[in-house]
């Protein structure tokens, strides 16, 4: 057997019969990491061969081989890592072929330690006896390393220099009495601290610059995650799987964790130790520990030991270091139970991705039928991922940020360079947003290919369609904050009917004003106000002096001016609608993330329950459409304000209203079309809430409803959408 660009073959003789059984096995028992696709059989000639053989690999040919995830330190590793005895006791770079480094390693392909980071280590001969020995469970393991030949670990001070004594005691000592550590990791660095401590926690955010946005936590065991969280078992299951994410968990009541930790929302993001150091760390007898990504804000993650020095020592009392180089900064990814979809489903409890990066990428994603041409995507500008799909393999690459950001931009420009070399694919085509001032499609009508615009929502629908292996039209409820329409507007509150080629829209929220541009999605205020004015025309100062959150000195004249000179943009954005909810019940005065508003309101509604006692209105326009109202809503929300209901009862009632009229319009439109089969798409469904109310609705109303497993419903999946979509366009065209 060997490897060769298409694969891993074998070659195997004897009686029909045993080929048969054999063939079976390899599916049944094959190790943690593989995955088999297809296998495909040929005869060939009787060699009389009788000896087991593993072959060079063979370069050439077109790529269809994959290159793995990085995978966490398996359960037999582990038992050596802690074993007095073992060659590689303590040492924290040990891994096997189930487990360790890959995709984070990986330069080109094929997959040899040659073509890893792992290169400048060259093998003593115990690991070399491993490496060679096809019995060995390091048998072929590219990143084979031990304490004599292979990476080491570091600690230093905040200057750089070196620490005497072990890393790891030295390291979990700093945690203990609140200090802030940096720790180069797998995927990039993190920035750690205690949990529960008020002082240091607070501390990392002024030095971070990040204010209110939540911290992920990691935390020893099983066991410790469920002193500060509900986990059911899917949770569970996603907490312990060999990719590791960060899982989204209800938070418990009174846990002893520092408020600053995760402030406002109704979860913490935790994940489990998943390299040998976090294994070693954790057993010197610490807690939670905040665990967030080693960069300032917004910009990517440090990878390289001297960026880091430079870039992290006014945030960090203490570095550990080592040698094995990362190859591309790779997140954490984050996941989410998902529990939409019913028993008798395929996937009946799959996570519901948020941001896919380590552990989950380059795995890739079916694509039924296969394009013809090789197809590059570049996805939106916001938690930006690219595509490639070519056959009938669709590889996402890993999160790449935020694009307004120019070092996120650099490396979006690199990653998608490095990205094709590595998957060695020439696109053809290059399909974009519609939207003209994302960096991404400037991006793209800038490469000498020819291009195809995917429309922001239809390409969340086609995303959600390919997440899910259908073809074929569909209605799609696609919501979130923002994505250009075909008329120039700023839509996010779509019902569409449509398919791989083309889209109509069925329904939308009833178009708003958004004044002041950028800073409307930031500030609150800014679409309450304009949706006052909307609701009560000229006596709609009166409604501004009463709310529990006031207005801002100045914000009513300003509004006013700006909304009379008329040149201000409209929109259907639901998750606009959410912020000036938000803002109305007196929640969320300012998004100091990016929905943040849409989480408290969430948090809040959490916490009761409502029964159908605001609604929106649903009419047809003159060209058909279904108009989505919000003006009853916000009369009769503002009515019960004044009234003095509670806040979380209202914001209850919202999430309420908000699927009621989602799932009617989507009802209306699929029974006028001859479709039973519905997709939830779009970064508002990260709202588990209202994912689970209009999935249980349109259930209940015997439709066929499929929501995101593989790939987020935010933008981190607008590019298979679009790659997908981009296809089909090619294929009509030639
Ligand atoms: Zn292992
Ligand atoms: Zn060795």
């Amino acid at each position: 057997m060997g490897n060769n660009m298409r694969g891993a073959f074998v070659e195997i003789e004897g009686p029909g019969e045993k080929l048969h059984t054999f063939q079976e096995r390899l599916q049944q028992e094959s190790p943690v990491l593989a995955r088999i696709d297809t296998i495909t059989n040929q005869v060939i000639p009787v060699r009389n061969e009788s000896d087991f053989q593993i072959k060079q690999s063979e370069g050439g040919g077109s790529r269809q081989a994959e290159i793995t995830i990085d995978a966490t330190v398996c359960r037999d590793c582990l038992k050596e890592l802690f074993d007095p005895h073992d060659r590689r006791y303590r040492y924290p770079f040990i891994n096997c072929t189930n487990c360790g480094p890959r995709y984070s390693i990986v330069q080109t392909v094929p997959y040899d330690r040659i073509n890893t980071t792992m290169k400048v280590f060259a093998m003593c001969a115990d690991c070399r006896r491993e490496y060679d020995d096809p019995v060995n469970r390091r048998f072929h393991a590219q990143p084979n390393a031990c304490p004599v030949c292979g990476p080491r670990l570091w600690f230093t001070d905040r200057e750089g220099n070196e620490v005497p004594g072990d890393p790891i005691v030295r390291c979990g000592l700093e945690l203990q009495v609140g200090k802030i550590i940096a720790i180069k990791g797998l995927g990039g660095f993190h920035l750690a601290c205690r949990a529960d401590r008020d002082e240091v926690v607070s501390r990392l955010r002024r030095l971070k610059d990040r204010e209110a946005k939540p911290f992920a936590l990691m935390v020893g065991s099983l066991e410790q995650a469920e002193q500060v969280a509900i986990i059911s078992k899917a949770s569970a299951d996603m907490l312990t799987s060999y990719s590791r994410p960060i899982v989204l968990v209800p938070k418990r009541a009174d846990v002893s964790l520092s408020r600053y930790v995760a402030e406002g929302t109704g979860y913490y993001g935790i994940m489990l130790p998943y390299t040998p150091f976090h294994a070693l760390l954790f057993a010197e007898g610490l807690g939670p520990l905040v665990m967030t990504s080693g960069n300032p804000s917004d910009e990517p993650l440090c990878t390289e030991n001297t960026e880091a020095l430079q870039q992290l020592s006014a945030l960090a009392d203490g570095f550990v270091l080592h040698n094995r180089d990362i190859e591309r900064g790779i997140d954490d990814s984050v996941m989410m139970e998902n529990c939409t979809t019913p028993p008798d489903h395929p996937h009946p409890c799959s996570p519901l991705p948020i941001r896919r990066a380590r552990g989950y990428v380059p795995d890739s994603i079916r694509i039924t039928p296969p394009t013809a041409r090789p197809i590059l995507a570049v996805g939106g500008e916001m938690k930006s991922v690219v595509c490639i799909l070519d056959g009938d393999q669709a590889v996402l690459s890993e999160h790449l940020g935020e694009l307004n950001n120019p070092k996120a931009y650099r490396n979006f420009v690199s990653a998608i360079d490095r990205f094709q070399r590595l998957l060695r694919v020439e696109p053809a085509w290059v399909a974009y947003d519609l939207h003209p001032d994302y960096a991404a499609t400037r991006y793209a009508l800038s490469l000498d290919l020819p291009t195809i615009p995917v429309q922001h929502h239809h390409a969340h629908l086609v995303s959600c369609m390919a997440d899910n292996g259908l073809t074929g039209p569909v209605v799609g409820i696609t919501i979130d904050g923002t994505g250009y329409g075909t008329d120039g507007m700023i839509w996010g509150g779509e019902v569409l009917v449509g398919d791989e080629l083309d889209f109509r829209r069925a329904g939308h929220l009833c178009y708003f004003p958004l004044p002041g541009g950028d800073r409307a999605a930031r500030e609150t205020w800014r679409p309450a106000l304009a949706l006052l004015r909307e609701t009560y025309g000229s006596e709609w100062r009166d409604w501004t002096e009463k709310l529990p959150m006031p207005v801002p000195e100045g914000a009513v004249d300003l509004l006013e001016k700006n909304l009379e000179k008329g040149r201000t943009i409209r929109t259907s954005s639901l998750g606009r609608l959410f912020d000036a909810v938000a803002f109305l019940l007196g929640l969320c005065g300012c998004n100091r993330y990016e929905a943040e508003a849409a989480m408290v309101l969430e948090a809040r509604a959490t916490e009761s329950s409502a029964q159908g006692k605001l609604h929106f209105d649903l009419r047809e326009d003159e060209t058909g459409i279904l108009q989505i109202d919000w003006r009853c809503f916000i009369a009769d929300l503002l009515d019960a304000i004044r009234s003095g209901e509670p806040s979380e009862t209202l914001a209850a009632a919202f999430h309420e209203a908000v699927a009621d009229a989602f799932v009617d319009c989507a009802a209306r439109a699929a029974r006028k079309a001859g479709l039973t089969r519905i997709v939830l798409s779009g970064g508002c469904f990260a709202n588990r809430l209202l994912l689970q109310k209009i999935s249980k609705q349109l259930h209940d109303a015997d439709f066929e409803v499929y929501s995101h497993r593989q790939v987020p419903p935010g933008d981190g999946g607008l590019a298979l959408g679009q790659a997908v979509s981009a296809a089909r366009r090619v294929k009509e065209k030639e």
